[in-house]
């Protein structure tokens, strides 16, 4: 167990039991998620008889950076980290004029097989850990000496399906007492678990809700995504709306458009009717093709007139800026290249 997946109140009552006072507790808490150390040695408050002991029973299993890619464009980075394990995962590291933004990943793979999506086509491996969810946050903020003030859940990985480290995750990033990021700023994507979203609608989190939705009819929806065999339309819009009553947070509904199978006029007019119930900002992804499969983006102007659409009918919508389009395709592929070369 890495220590730093733990609470201050959790933190507390292991290390209480060392004998150790609260101030030395907080003092330790601080060196994990202010300072963001990567070795107990750095820690230079505290006994080196303490950290050895630390070092030897909770031993940090800190993700190491194995590749870094950036931007001539953008200056966006994608980092591939090596977990302790020996397992990888990627996150993104975005400048935008409001701040920098990550994108994290919440597991190793995924088992939610969307067709489009590149994080899928090796499988599941694991959960990560609140702290390796943390350390992909830590670790670049370290490597950009930059304050990361924006965090996107979007990576590989289906976060409703690793529900309690995620929500422990969010504790630990908005800890007043941590890094201490707005709960606003920080944005969790869904393929659309319904029970998952029902329950996260009761934890009193400021977070936005993303779903990727891609497709407005249930038909439509299962050639795209097997989880659309799972919850129907009806009962996601139902979920959305609960989630909008109980925490007046808009949700925002993720849209890949995908040239000839839901862009034309019908779609849009069917996505601005569910929007609207909804009442769901709707982001536009021009869809990232991946070499493994046969999908392909419109035109600008195309992707245009979807968004023009949309707005002409008060949907409020924005296309999402591509970033780092020089560096590599859709999300899971730096990983996915990593592990082909074995
Ligand atoms: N499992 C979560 C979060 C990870 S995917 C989810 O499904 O929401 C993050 C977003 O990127 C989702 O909206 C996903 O559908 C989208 N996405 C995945 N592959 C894509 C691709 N090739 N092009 C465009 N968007 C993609």
């Amino acid at each position: 167990m890495d220590l730093r997946s733990l609470n201050k109140e959790e933190l507390n009552i292991v290390l209480k039991e060392w004998g150790l006072k609260s101030f030395r507790v907080n003092q330790i808490y601080d060196w994990f998620h202010v300072k963001l150390i990567r070795d107990y040695n750095e820690m230079t408050n505290v006994s080196k008889e303490l950290r050895m002991r630390l070092n030897e029973e909770y031993p940090l299993n800190c993700i190491k950076i194995d590749r870094v890619q950036e931007s001539r464009l953008d200056g966006t980075r994608k980092y591939l980290h090596r977990l302790s394990d020996g397992n990888y995962v990627e996150s993104v590291f975005m400048r935008y004029r409001h701040g920098n933004s990550v994108c994290i990943s919440s597991q190793v793979g995924c088992k939610m097989g969307c067709r489009f999506c590149a994080s899928t086509l090796d499988g599941f491996e694991r959960n990560l850990t609140p702290a390796e969810m943390l350390d992909q946050i830590y670790s670049i903020t370290r490597d950009t000496g930059e304050r990361i003030s924006n965090v996107v859940v979007m990576g590989t990985g289906e976060p409703m399906d690793n529900y309690d480290n995620v929500v422990k995750f969010y504790r630990l990033l908005t800890d007043e007492n941590g890094l201490n990021i707005s709960g606003r700023n920080v944005t969790v994507s869904t393929c659309g678990i319904v029970p998952g979203i029902m329950k996260l609608a009761e934890e009193n989190l400021t977070l936005t809700l993303a779903l990727s939705l891609h497709a407005t009819t249930d038909e439509k929806r299962k050639e795209l995504m097997p989880i659309a065999n799972t919850y129907s339309i009806r009962e996601l819009m139902e979920a959305c709306k609960t989630y909008f009553e109980k925490t007046g947070r808009r949700v925002s509904f993720e849209y890949a458009l995908v040239a000839g199978v839901n862009d034309t006029a019908t779609d849009a007019k069917e996505l601005i009717a569910l929007a609207r119930e909804a009442k769901a900002h709707v982001n536009l992804i021009p869809v990232n093709p991946i070499k493994e499969r046969d999908y392909r983006r419109g035109s600008r102007e195309a992707i245009e007139a979807f968004k023009n659409s949309l707005e002409k009918n008060r949907i409020n919508c924005t296309i999402r800026r591509e970033m780092g389009t020089d560096i590599d395709g859709a999300c899971g592929q730096l990983r996915r290249r990593k592990l082909a070369e074995g």
